[in-house]
């Protein structure tokens, strides 16, 4: 026995492979966002991120070649010291008034956002609250967080009953933060952000609202969750990411000045990692100014999502009620997922196979 015999024992993907019905990894040879090249084959995508189709975009594309030209293809180091560029300043200010907010910082991806701010932000003697559904992102940034000491609970799913239940535990006085993903990226649930802001306030808790499929989605012109619920001033923290709505990667958090500013100079995975590319930030750049200045898409975008949901619903399949364009069909089985997968997939649609433990047991699904 050494550390690598659990790689060597780990047999089940290519179990799976061998079946024929292994969906993760597929090459994609070539993109233009509703449409995919996989194993020489046209295959329409019903499964990225990608809700406005603007990795495509002309000027989307044009803005990422001509940073490429001025900046040239990375910044070799961190935005602490050698990585920070006048794109990323203008980005963070686009963000901020965007968001309403007082001002951004960007991180290299979305991921790692959640990072930079739940250990840097709560310490010893400190209180994370989150929901049990939230981003794998947020998950790991409270475990580090809990790795610092910091008292770390969960509440069920979007139940905001339970939230006060663990939440009153607490001392009343204690710093707290609550945690939530705006729309759950698995089954497009939108958080209850009424009832957990009126809780937040009652218990002393600061509220962090990880908007990466907000953006663009839902929200007055696609300016995401706090805005949706019309509580723009309330939300303390609103995390995102680049990799979604803004056709690019990267991430983001907005916030006030101060706070943003003690992140600058504590946050670990701001401070020990290169900053975004000049093409992922101008990408970025001109994805929102064309959100900005189209906000129909929103509207269009939400239609689609609803046509899809109740076409499904209509052919009978098991679709959970929802306003976004995130729509799992629901199939209970891992295998019968992974059947039903490999039909479309051959019959040329791509969707994401989602089975345990990345959902409940009984509870996979096709997220569409
Ligand atoms: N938060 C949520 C809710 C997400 O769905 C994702 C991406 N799947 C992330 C954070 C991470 O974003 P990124 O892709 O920029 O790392």
């Amino acid at each position: 026995m050494n550390l690598f015999t659990k790689c060597y024992n780990f047999t089940k993907a290519d179990d799976i492979k061998k079946m024929g019905l292994y969906p993760y990894f597929r090459t994609i040879e070539r993109n233009e966002g509703p449409v995919v090249k996989i194993e020489g084959r046209e295959i329409i995508m019903a499964g990225s991120n990608n809700y406005h189709g603007l990795t495509t975009h002309p000027k989307v594309v044009e803005a990422a070649h001509n940073a490429l030209k001025k900046y040239g293809t990375g910044c070799s180091g961190s935005r602490y010291l050698t990585g920070t560029l006048d794109l990323h300043i203008e980005l963070e200010a686009k963000l901020a008034k965007f968001l309403n907010k007082e001002a951004v910082l960007l991180y290299s991806t979305g991921y790692q956002t959640a990072q930079g701010i739940i250990p840097t932000l709560a310490n010893k003697g400190e209180y994370i609250i989150s929901d049990k559904e939230n981003h794998a992102s947020i998950m790991v940034g409270c475990m580090m967080a809990r790795g610092l000491n910091v008292d770390f609970l969960r509440y069920r799913h979007n139940d905001m009953e339970d939230l006060e239940n663990v939440i009153s535990k607490l001392p009343l006085k204690s710093n707290k933060l609550i945690t939530t993903d705006g729309v759950f990226s698995t089954t497009g649930d939108i958080v209850n952000l009424t009832d957990l802001n009126r809780i937040a306030k009652k218990y002393n808790a600061k509220i962090m609202v990880d908007d990466a499929h907000s953006l663009g989605v839902i929200g007055v012109g696609g300016r995401g969750t706090a805005s949706d619920f019309s509580l723009d001033k309330d939300i303390d923290l609103i995390m995102g990411t680049f990799s979604k709505t803004l056709a690019s990667l990267g991430g983001f958090v907005a916030s006030e000045k101060a706070v943003i500013n003690y992140l600058k100079h504590h946050s670990s995975a701001l401070i020990f990692s290169a900053s975004p590319t000049p093409p992922s930030v101008a990408a970025a750049i001109a994805a929102l100014e064309i959100l900005e200045a189209e906000p129909e898409r929103v509207e269009r975008l939400a239609r689609n999502g609803d046509k899809m949901r109740q076409g499904f619903k209509a052919m009978g399949f098991n679709v959970p009620d929802g306003r976004t364009p995130i729509v799992p069909v629901i199939v209970g089985d891992d295998f019968k997922a992974f059947h039903f997968w490999r039909k479309l997939f051959d019959n040329g649609i791509f969707v994401n196979a989602f089975v345990s433990p990345g959902v409940p047991p009984n509870m996979a699904m096709l997220r569409t």
